[in-house]
C-alpha cells in the first residue's frame, strides 16, 4: 500500500488519525493475529516443521530478491491491497508444517519483504495490518487442514480429496484475507457499495493464482525438494505479469486523481450507451466545470489546486451510484455518465453534485507551509440526456459541453440543461 509513511515512530503513524471505528477495527486485527501466534507457538511441539519454514524462508528470500525491482515499480504504481504473491510460500507452509512455524513463516516474510520492498512506499501499520489479515486467514485454514507431513501429503494429494482438502484450504485463505482487508476499506470510505471495495477479477486471479502455486510447491517439495528453484522461472513470470495488468489500468487512469481519464471514460460510455439502448434505458452525460478555479491556483498555489481536484473528484464518485462513470475530462472538467436517468432526475443528479462539491471543506498547507481553508468551491454543470437512439458518445459530450458554456454565460454555478429536440 503506497501514501502516507508518517514515519517509523508509532507515535507518528497516520493510524491514530482514523475515525474511531477503523481504529477499533484494525487493533482488533492487530491484536488477534498477535494473540493467536502466541497461542500457536504455546503449544507448538519444539522440534516439528521448523526446518521446513526455514527453507520456505530461504526461498520467500530468493524470490523477494529475484522480484524487487519488479515489486519497487508495483508499490509504487497502484495501491492495490489484494495482491500478495509471497502467499505462495506461506501456503506452502500451511500444507507442510505445523501452524506455529507457519505463522513465525508469515511473520518472517512479511519482515523481509517489508525490509526490502516495502520500507519505503508504505506506512508500517498498513504493512501490520496486512500482516495480521494474513495470520489470521492463515490460521483459519490451519483449522481446516489439520497439517500433514511431508510424507503424508503426497497421499493425500494423490487421491480427489486431496484436491478437494487444498481447494478448500486455499479458499478459506483467500476468502479471510480479503474479507478483511474489504472490512477497513469499507470502514475507511464513505462509499458504503462493497462492489467497488472488492478485488478485481485479474487481482483475485493473482491472489488464487499465487495459493495455487504454493500448494504445487508443497507437493514438490514433498516429492523432490531440488525441483523448487525450477518452480521460481513461473513465479517470476506471473510476478512480471502484474505489472501488464498494472500497467494496462495505469494507462486508463487520471494519476492526480485516481478517476478514469477521458479515452478510458469514453470507452466505459460507449459500452453503456449500448447497453442502455438494447434495454431501453435512459442515460445522460454531465460535463462539470469548476468555477474560476483559476483564482483557487493564485491564492493557494497549483499544489493545493490538485488536492482540490481530487476532493472533487472524491465527491462526484462519492455521489453517483456503482454503475455511473465519474471521468477526468482534462484540467478541472469532468464528465459523468448517468444511468438509468430521464432528463428530470439527470439534471437532479447535476444538482446533488453541485451540492456536494459545495460541501467540500478541506484545510491545506499552501506554499510556506502555511495551512489555509478552501471552501464555498462552486461548480457548473451541462446536462444532456440521450434523446435519440443515434446520439453517440461525442455527440452526448458535445452536447453537455454546450450546455455547459451556457451555464457559464448565465452567471456559473448552476447546471444547464442540453434542449431536449
Ligand atoms: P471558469 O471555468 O469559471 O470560467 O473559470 P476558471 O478559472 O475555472 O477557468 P478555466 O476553466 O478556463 O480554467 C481552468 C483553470 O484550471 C486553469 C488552470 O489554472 C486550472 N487547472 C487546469 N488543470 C489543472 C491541474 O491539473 N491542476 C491545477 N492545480 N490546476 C489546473
Ligand atoms: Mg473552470
Ligand atoms: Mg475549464
Amino acid at each position: 500500500m503506497r501514501d502516507d509513511r508518517s514515519g517509523l515512530s508509532p507515535r507518528r503513524w497516520s493510524l491514530w488519525t482514523l475515525p474511531r471505528l477503523p481504529l477499533a477495527y484494525v487493533l482488533v486485527i492487530d491484536l488477534a493475529a498477535v494473540v493467536v501466534i502466541v497461542l500457536s507457538l504455546t503449544t507448538a511441539r519444539s522440534d516439528e516443521g521448523w526446518t521446513v519454514a526455514g527453507l520456505l524462508f530461504l526461498g520467500a528470500v530468493v524470490h523477494a530478491e529475484a522480484a524487487r525491482h519488479i515489486e519497487r515499480i508495483r508499490i509504487s504504481k497502484v495501491d492495490r491491497p489484494f495482491i500478495d504473491l509471497k502467499s505462495m510460500w506461506t501456503f506452502a507452509g500451511l500444507l507442510l508444517t505445523p501452524a506455529g512455524p507457519t505463522l513465525v513463516l508469515v511473520c518472517a516474510t512479511f519482515a523481509y519483504w517489508w525490509v526490502r520492498n516495502g520500507r519505503h512506499h508504505s506506512a508500517p501499520h498498513k504493512w501490520i495490518f496486512s500482516w495480521a489479515t494474513v495470520v489470521l486467514a492463515t490460521a483459519v485454514a490451519a483449522l481446516l487442514v489439520p497439517h500433514v507431513q511431508l510424507d503424508t501429503l503426497l497421499r493425500v494429494a494423490a487421491g480427489p480429496s486431496g484436491l478437494v482438502l487444498i481447494a478448500a484450504a486455499a479458499c478459506v485463505r483467500w476468502a479471510v484475507n480479503h474479507g478483511l482487508v474489504v472490512g477497513i476499506l469499507l470502514l475507511m470510505s464513505s462509499d458504503r457499495a462493497l462492489r467497488r471495495h472488492l478485488s478485481s477479477p485479474a487481482d483475485t486471479l493473482l491472489g488464487l493464482g499465487a495459493l495455487a502455486l504454493g500448494a504445487t510447491l508443497a507437493v514438490l517439495a514433498a516429492a523432490s525438494p531440488w525441483l523448487v528453484p525450477i518452480l521460481l522461472v513461473p513465479v517470476i513470470m506471473l510476478h512480471r505479469g502484474v505489472l501488464v495488468d498494472q500497467f494496462r489500468q495505469a494507462a486508463r487512469t487520471d494519476t492526480k486523481t485516481g478517476l478514469a481519464n477521458g479515452a478510458a471514460w469514453a470507452e466505459v460510455a460507449a459500452k453503456e450507451l449500448v447497453r442502455a439502448r438494447r434495454h431501453d434505458i435512459g442515460l445522460a452525460v454531465l460535463m462539470v466545470d469548476l468555477d474560476e478555479f483559476k483564482a483557487v491556483n493564485d491564492a493557494h498555489g497549483h499544489l493545493v489546486g490538485d488536492e482540490v481536484l481530487r476532493a472533487v473528484a472524491a465527491a462526484l464518485s462519492a455521489g453517483v451510484r456503482a454503475y455511473d462513470a465519474v471521468g477526468r475530462f482534462g484540467g478541472e472538467e469532468f464528465v459523468v455518465l448517468l444511468s438509468g436517468v430521464d432528463p428530470t432526475s439527470a439534471a437532479v443528479t447535476a444538482e446533488r453534485l453541485r451540492a456536494r462539491i459545495g460541501e467540500i471543506d478541506i484545510t491545506v498547507t499552501g506554499p510556506g507551509g502555511k495551512a489555509s481553508r478552501v471552501r464555498g468551491l462552486t461548480a457548473s454543470i451541462g446536462c444532456a440526456p440521450c434523446t435519440r437512439p443515434a446520439n453517440s458518445v461525442d455527440d452526448l459530450t458535445a452536447a453537455a459541453d454546450a450546455a455547459l458554456y451556457e451555464a457559464k454565460r448565465a452567471g456559473r454555478d448552476r447546471t444547464v440543461s442540453a434542449p431536449l429536440d
